[in-house]
């Protein structure tokens, strides 16, 4: 019985340590904190149990005790148990306390320390916490006291004579007070500070100043938790060693509304260029249960998309079960999911919709086909096919389900600055959920079929992706927000 209190790692993702991967690679139980890099649990087991204990900054938070009473359940379960903290798990992250009770019921633990926000949000932005000549010594300081009160954990008398950079924890909102205890305490007004929203993340931000006027300024820019405050003379050197850009996408909100099972591939490329994703998955992908007919009588077999190609190769089981007919593929993801199956597709239309499928295949001679697919789809192939007298077969391989947002995915969703859309059913289902956009956010279609699905619905898309992908879409979505700039 062991629980391992892990870091994650402040959040880029690539600052998590190999013990904090391999460790979530084989646990059972999975109980995470709110504030981890984006996709720090891709890696975990797809049986194992992931369980949110997080808050964000001071919002609705599970108590300590339900947490502990998680904790003390599963620690005794007998199974693997990560508790993974952003950050480091012993640097303000409770995770000495949870420790001692683990210990006291009996349950052993071990720890994964993890990269702490203050040394790495302030690395991000080109500050060096100690310096020779500049600071010699750092402090972390927790900013969540109020210095006014007039029991304090914190002596800022003591803090303010301390001779080194103070770095604080959770202090955005008290900002002010801070700066004025630090200034009362002694330290100069003109001291240089700065304040790290989202260190780390790709739309990391910085707001510098002395300690006379970091809080008007943070206020100013609308810096909001999580962020590090940096005191001291070290502080100053953003101006001159800051390396960290944040991406084209950075300060924007883009809802994407795929089924959940496709989204991270569009969500994680657009965290990566910096947009906050809002994850509204309006739909679920169902499979059917389904039996593959014999493939030798076809000379066809069209696969349709990414799901379709995978759900074609879980049923079949074995590839050479796919043997026999030309195998075409609309849109390249269709035909990257076939070749992750190890089958190269024998034709790719240029355009990724049916209608390029259909030129594609103008001039072979094809006598029966077979169409794996979703159970309701376009009947454009089909019917073309049958009409050059082609003796077609549908395989409906999933069916497409609507999927209910929370409130909190509802709000954010329509507080976000674009919406995207991938799929003509993915508008259905968006709009049932969510409703229709707001007035001021972006649309943001893949093609020509899933706008006129937004036309439906009264909705003029602003942004039409050239090329019918994923990757084509974030082309176009870039292009809306910075025009004329290539990247
Ligand atoms: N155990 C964590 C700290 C948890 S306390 C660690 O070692 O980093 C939560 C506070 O950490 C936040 O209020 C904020 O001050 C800071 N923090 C966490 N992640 C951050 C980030 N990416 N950028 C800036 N500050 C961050």
């Amino acid at each position: 019985m062991t629980v391992h209190l892990v870091g994650a790692g402040p959040g880029d993702a690539g600052l998590m340590t190999v013990r904090a991967l391999e460790l979530i690679a084989r646990a059972d139980v999975i109980l995470y904190d709110r504030l981890i890099p984006d996709g720090a649990l891709d890696g975990a087991r797809d049986d194992a149990l992931l369980i949110d204990v997080g808050k964000v900054g001071g919002g609705a938070q599970i108590p300590q005790q339900a947490t502990n009473r998680l904790l003390l359940e599963h620690g005794r379960g007998g199974g693997e148990v990560v508790r993974l903290k952003g950050g480091d798990p012993f640097v303000f992250g409770r995770g000495g306390e949870e420790a001692q009770l683990l210990r006291r019921a009996g349950i052993d633990v071990s720890v994964v320390p993890g990269v702490t926000a203050g040394v790495a949000a302030a690395a991000y932005a080109g500050i060096p916490v100690t310096q020779r000549g500049m600071a010699a010594a750092v402090a972390f300081v927790t900013g969540h006291e109020d210095p006014e009160k007039d029991e304090t954990q914190v002596d800022w008398r003591a803090l303010a004579a301390f001779p080194g950079t103070l770095v604080f924890y959770m202090g955005v909102r008290r900002l002010d007070r801070i700066a004025a205890q630090l200034v009362a305490g002694g330290r100069p007004a003109s001291e240089p500070a700065a304040i790290i929203e989202r260190g780390t993340f790709a739309d990391q931000r910085t707001v510098s100043g002395t300690l006379a006027e970091i809080a008007a300024r943070a206020g100013d820019a609308g810096v909001r938790a999580p962020a590090i405050t940096v005191v001291g003379p070290v502080a100053a050197l953003h101006d001159e060693l800051a390396w960290f850009h944040a991406g084209p996408l950075a300060g924007r909100s883009v809802v994407v509304t795929r089924a959940r099972a496709q989204s991270s591939a569009l969500a994680g490329r657009l965290r990566a260029l910096g947009a906050r994703v809002v994850e509204a998955p309006a739909i679920r992908i169902e499979p059917l249960e389904t039996r593959l007919p014999e493939l030798a009588g076809f000379d066809l077999l069209c696969v349709t998309s990414p799901n379709g190609a995978r759900l074609l190769l879980e049923t079949a089981r074995d590839a050479r079960a796919l043997a026999g007919p030309a195998i075409a593929a609309i849109g390249p993801g269709t035909a990257d999911a076939l070749r992750a199956g190890g089958i190269e597709a024998d034709i790719v239309p240029p355009r990724a919709v049916a209608e390029s499928l259909v030129d594609a295949l103008a001039e072979r001679a094809i006598a029966r086909a077979l169409i794996a697919r979703a159970e309701q789809a376009r009947d454009v192939l089909p019917e073309a096919l049958r009409e050059r007298g082609v003796d077609v077969e549908i395989l409906p391989l999933y069916r497409t389900v609507p999927e209910s947002l929370d409130a909190a995915a509802r709000e954010a969703a329509l507080a976000a600055d674009y919406v995207t859309f991938t799929s003509a059913s993915s508008v259905r289902f968006y709009v049932g959920a969510a409703g229709a956009p707001a007035d001021g956010q972006r649309i943001v279609s893949i093609g020509p079929i899933t706008s006129d699905a937004l036309r439906e619905h009264g909705l003029e898309p602003h942004v039409e992706a050239q090329e019918h992908t994923p990757d084509g879409l974030l082309a176009a979505l870039l292009a809306d927000v910075a025009p004329g700039q290539l990247f």
